[in-house]
C-alpha cells in the first residue's frame, strides 16, 4: 500500500494493542513498546493477551512484519515518525484522570528525540493535556520546532474494537500545525479516501460498509473535549433510560418498548437506551468523573453529571433489591451468576457491575456458582474461588440446583440459552434479568418467575415478591 509511515505506540492495552495492529492492517509499519515485559513476551510468542474479535487474526497476519512489539521505548521512538501514546489514564482520589503513566512516557519520549516527530495523544485525557506534553517536552530540553503534539481521541468499544478502529464514526485530529495535521491525514488516508475498503482481504465492516471515514480536524482542546464530552453523553443517556425504566416499572410500562419509541426519533436513536444494570468499564465511570473534574476547574457548576454518576450507582442497589425481594435471604442461597465482564464480548471486568452485584452476594453470605464465555481468568484473580464462590464452564452447570439464576452481562449466548434445559436445572425457575435478554412472556411461557428492569416481573407461581405486593 502507498506510504508507509513508522509509527509508534506506546502501551499495548486495548487501545494500543488495537491501534498498533489495525495501522499495520492499513499498510504503515508498526513498534508498539510496553513496559510490561511478560505481556511483551506473550505478543512476541503470538499469544493474544486480551479477547477482542477479530485481534489474532490481524496480529498473526502482521506479527514480525509489518508490527512489532518491544520493552525498548528509546529505539522505537527513534524510529518512528508518529508516536503515538495509549497508556492507561484511570481515576485519580479526586475525580481527575490520574496522568502519571502518560508524563512518564513523555518524559522518556524527551530523551529519545534527535530529529522532527509528531507525539500523538490516543489515550482520554483532561483538556490542555496537550498543552502539559508540550511544556513537559520543553522542559527536558526538547526544542520547540522539532515536535508537535497531536490530540486523536480514540472512540473504538471494547468487544468490537477492530472494527470500530478500521470503520470509525470519525476520527477526530486536534492540532494547530499544518506539518502534524498533514502526517496524521497521511496516517488515516487509507481509511479516509476509502482505500483499504477496496482491497480484497480487507476486513468485512458492519453491513459491508465501504464508505471513506470521516476526518474532523480541530483544535487539541475541542479534540480533548470531544472524547470526554462523547463518553458522559453516551453514560447519560444509560442512566436516562435507567432512570424510566424505574418510572416504568411503578406505573406498569415497559421500558422495552419505551425505549423503541424513543429511539426511532431520529434525534434521540436508539442506541445505549438500553435498561440494566447501569454501565461500567474502564471508561464511563472514569471519564464522567474526569470530565465533571475539568468543569470544576473551570469553576463551572456541570451537576449533571454528578446525576448521571447517582443514577448508575443507585441502579445496583435497584438490582440488589430485586433480588432480596425475590428471594428474601441471602445467607446459605445458591445462585448462579451468568457474567462477569463490564459487558458482553469482553474480558475486561474492570468497574464492572456484575462483579460488584457478586461480592454484595458474597457479603450476604450466598453461595455463588458464576460463569462467563471470556472473563473468568481475569475475575479469578480478583475474587479467587472459596467455599462460597465456584467457576464453573458453562450457564447450565452454573444453574445446576441454584435458587435463582442472575444476567449480569449482555452475552449474546446469554440470550439463546435452552430455556427448557435451564429451568430444569434450576431448583426453583427464578430468573433476574439485569440485561432485560428475554421477553417475559416467553419466560412466563416456560414456566419461569422473571424479574427483570422496567418491566412487570413474571410470578408463574403466584408468589409476588414482598416488595411488589399492593399494601
Ligand atoms: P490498558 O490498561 O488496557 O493498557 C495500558 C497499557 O499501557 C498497559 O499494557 C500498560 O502496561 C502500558 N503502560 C503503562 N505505562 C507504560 C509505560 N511507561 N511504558 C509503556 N507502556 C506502559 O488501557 P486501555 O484500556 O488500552 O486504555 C488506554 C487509554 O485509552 C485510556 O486513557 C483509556 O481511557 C483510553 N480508551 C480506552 C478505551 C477502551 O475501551 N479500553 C476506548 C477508548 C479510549
Amino acid at each position: 500500500m502507498q506510504d508507509a509511515i513508522s509509527i509508534c505506540v506506546i502501551g499495548s492495552g486495548y487501545v494500543g494493542l488495537v491501534a498498533a495492529v489495525c495501522f499495520a492492517e492499513i499498510g504503515h509499519h508498526v513498534i508498539c513498546v510496553d513496559n510490561d515485559e511478560q505481556k511483551v513476551a506473550m505478543l512476541n510468542k503470538g499469544e493474544v493477551p486480551i479477547f477482542e474479535d477479530n485481534l489474532p487474526e490481524l496480529l498473526k497476519k502482521h506479527r514480525g512484519r509489518n508490527v512489532h512489539f518491544t520493552t525498548e521505548l528509546r529505539a522505537a521512538v527513534e524510529q518512528s515518525a508518529a508516536i503515538f501514546i495509549a497508556v492507561g489514564t484511570p481515576q485519580g482520589d479526586s475525580g481527575a484522570a490520574d496522568l502519571s503513566y502518560v508524563e512518564a512516557v513523555v518524559s522518556e519520549i524527551a530523551r529519545a528525540i534527535s530529529d522532527y516527530k509528531v507525539i500523538v495523544e490516543k489515550s482520554t485525557v483532561p483538556v490542555y493535556t496537550n498543552e502539559w506534553i508540550r511544556r513537559i517536552l520543553n522542559r527536558h530540553g526538547v526544542q520547540p520546532g522539532s515536535f508537535d503534539v497531536v490530540s486523536n481521541p480514540e472512540f473504538l468499544r471494547e468487544g468490537s474494537a477492530v472494527s470500530d478502529f478500521l470503520f470509525p464514526d470519525r476520527i477526530v485530529i486536534g492540532t494547530s500545525t499544518g506539518r502534524a495535521a498533514d502526517l496524521m491525514r497521511r496516517i488515516y488516508a487509507p481509511l479516509t479516501d476509502g482505500a483499504y475498503y477496496r482491497q480484497e482481504d480487507a476486513l468485512k465492516g458492519p453491513h459491508n460498509r465501504s464508505a471513506a471515514a470521516k476526518l474532523l480536524v480541530t483544535t487539541a482542546q475541542s479534540a480533548e473535549i470531544i472524547k470526554h464530552a462523547s463518553n458522559a453523553f453516551l453514560a447519560l443517556k444509560i442512566s436516562f433510560i435507567n432512570a424510566v425504566a424505574n418510572l416504568a416499572e411503578s406505573v406498569n410500562a415497559d421500558v422495552e418498548d419505551i425505549a423503541a419509541g424513543m429511539g426511532m426519533d431520529s434525534r434521540i436513536g436508539s442506541k445505549f437506551l438500553r435498561a440494566g444494570v447501569g454501565y461500567g468499564g474502564s471508561c464511563f465511570p472514569k471519564d464522567v468523573a474526569a470530565f465533571r473534574w475539568v468543569a470544576q476547574q473551570q469553576g463551572l457548576d456541570f451537576g449533571l453529571l454528578d446525576e448521571v454518576q447517582r443514577i448508575n450507582n443507585a441502579q445496583r442497589d435497584v438490582f440488589f433489591n430485586k433480588i432480596r425481594s425475590a428471594l428474601w435471604t441471602l445467607r446459605g442461597k445458591r445462585i448462579a451468576v451468568l457474567g462477569l465482564a463490564f459487558k458482553g464480548n469482553t474480558d475486561d471486568i474492570r468497574e464492572s457491575p456484575a462483579l460488584d452485584i457478586l461480592r454484595r452476594l458474597l457479603d450476604a453470605g450466598a453461595c455463588i456458582a458464576a460463569y462467563d464465555p471470556a472473563a473468568i481468568e481475569k475475575a479469578e484473580a480478583l475474587l479467587p474461588p472459596s467455599a462460597q464462590l465456584r467457576y464453573v464452564e458453562d450457564a447450565y452447570e452454573a444453574a445446576q440446583d441454584a435458587d435463582a439464576l442472575l444476567i449480569l452481562t449482555d452475552w449474546k449466548e446469554f440470550a439463546t440459552l435452552d430455556l427448557a434445559r435451564l429451568n430444569r436445572a434450576l431448583r426453583y425457575p427464578i430468573v433476574i434479568d439485569g440485561r432485560n435478554l428475554y421477553r417475559p412472556e416467553t419466560m412466563s411461557s416456560h414456566g419461569f418467575n422473571y424479574i427483570s428492569i422496567g418491566r412487570q416481573p413474571v410470578w408463574n407461581d403466584g408468589a409476588r415478591p414482598i416488595s411488589q405486593r399492593p399494601i
